[in-house]
């Protein structure tokens, strides 16, 4: 199952978009990636005001991104802040996390290891 990656993360980008906008639908559309129907969006974040962090990816390939700083919308369920590494992998697979091109405005960028 060696998928290369070859969306952009413009790409993962625009079908967060969508994917986001739709909540709390499951996700419609396909991975950018592989074309698969295997996407998956989980947020983990503040049970104060629901802001924090969406990782969403493809089970099938296992290529996503991370989406830092992003509220929870009314209605979806999140996990709270504080996960064990183990309470965190039994949600989520260890995916390979597509950044921004490097020449993108670097501002809001944190190296994130899993
Ligand atoms: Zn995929």
């Amino acid at each position: 199952m060696a998928t290369i990656q070859h969306a952009s993360y413009d790409d993962w980008q625009r079908i967060y978009g969508d994917v986001y906008e739709a909540l709390p639908e499951p996700p419609a559309r396909s991975c950018p990636n592989c074309g698969h129907h295997a996407l998956r969006l989980e947020f983990v974040a503040s049970e104060r005001d629901r802001m924090g962090y969406a990782m969403f990816w493809c089970d099938f390939c296992l290529f996503g991104i991370w989406v830092s700083r992003t509220w929870v919308p009314t209605g979806v369920p999140f996990h709270p802040y504080g996960l064990s590494e183990e309470e965190l992998r039994a949600i989520v697979p260890e995916y390979t996390v597509v950044y921004p091109p490097a020449d993108e405005d670097p501002e809001d960028f944190e190296e994130v290891e899993f």
